[in-house]
């Protein structure tokens, strides 16, 4: 499914005097089966654009195509569940919603909240557990009885659960410890190669659009500034310094590689440290 922003402009409060314009004009085309990366500091508009991306928030002025559904600030539209249904979004710390009495009861309540029988619920609940490398025990158990990484887990299945045919991770890692991190950014990246699901991944982390997306767009002040793939974006070092964003420590070593190639010396002691 297929999600394009189109001139999207967004203020919070609008007409009144806290209105606060967040998004100017941003156009972006996230095309079906890509992983992208959405990076800028704090205050850049992220988050402003993740709601986008489910039609949790509307655009003030222009419009973002959902899949087959346009949403637009003046129309109303019947197919916005829909959309809800088919974009699943993980917030930051997604544990923090989690409410439920045990862990399959928690899974469970979003599929059957729209619709999904019982049976087939419970036998997405069981294989997302596992797929999630936690043990069967959880199900019974309390979320609230778990460890912060396996909590971090069961909210995530939770938005699984759903089936989403676009997955959006709001720092889906924050908190983490460094194994913890690498553990569920691998997990997310084999759920976009093995099923083909549409990744959107919002970070600070120029490692981690390095490392995993196929495409980056830079929001800087409201605005989408670059948008390209990952070569485009690191091949100007100088126009990222603009930003205030460095190229990852990994574009960095790469290219003290390719330079001392050039120069015909000898690489072997390189680290990726230097
Ligand atoms: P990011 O996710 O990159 O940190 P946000 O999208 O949260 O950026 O914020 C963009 C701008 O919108 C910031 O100036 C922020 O202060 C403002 N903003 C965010 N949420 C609200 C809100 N609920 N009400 C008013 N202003 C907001």
């Amino acid at each position: 499914m297929d999600i394009t922003l189109q001139q999207v402009s967004y203020a919070y409060a609008k007409n009144t005097p806290f209105e606060k314009r967040a998004l100017y004009d941003v156009d972006l085309h996230i095309p079906s089966g890509s992983y992208q990366a959405i990076i800028g500091h704090t205050g850049s508009g992220k988050s402003t654009v993740l709601q986008h991306l489910n039609a949790l928030l509307k655009p003030t002025e222009g419009s973002i195509k959902i899949g087959d559904v346009e949403v637009k600030a003046e129309k109303k539209s019947k197919q916005l569940r829909k959309v809800r249904q088919k974009v699943g979004i993980v917030f930051q710390f997604p544990e923090h919603q989690l409410f439920d009495e045990t862990v399959l009861k928690d899974i469970m309540f979003g599929p059957m909240n729209f619709g999904v029988s019982e049976e087939e619920a419970k036998r997405r609940a069981i294989d997302l557990v596992k797929l999630l490398g936690l043990p069967d025990e959880v199900l019974e158990k309390s979320p609230f009885d778990l460890s912060g990484g396996q909590m971090r887990r069961v909210a995530i299945a939770g938005v699984l659960a759903m089936n989403p045919e676009v997955l959006v991770l709001d720092e889906p890692t924050a908190g983490l410890d460094p194994r913890g991190r690498k553990e569920i950014m691998d997990l997310f990246y084999h759920l976009h190669k093995e099923k083909g699901l549409t990744t959107v991944l919002v970070t600070h982390s120029m490692e981690d659009a390095a490392r995993y997306a196929d495409r980056i767009a830079i929001m800087h002040d409201g605005k989408c500034v670059l948008a390209g793939t990952p070569q485009e974006i690191f091949s100007d070092e100088v126009r990222l310094m603009d930003y205030r964003l460095e190229l990852p420590q990994s574009i960095k070593f790469q290219k003290k590689v390719e330079q001392m190639m050039e120069k015909k010396l000898p690489v072997l002691c390189l680290t990726e440290e230097m």
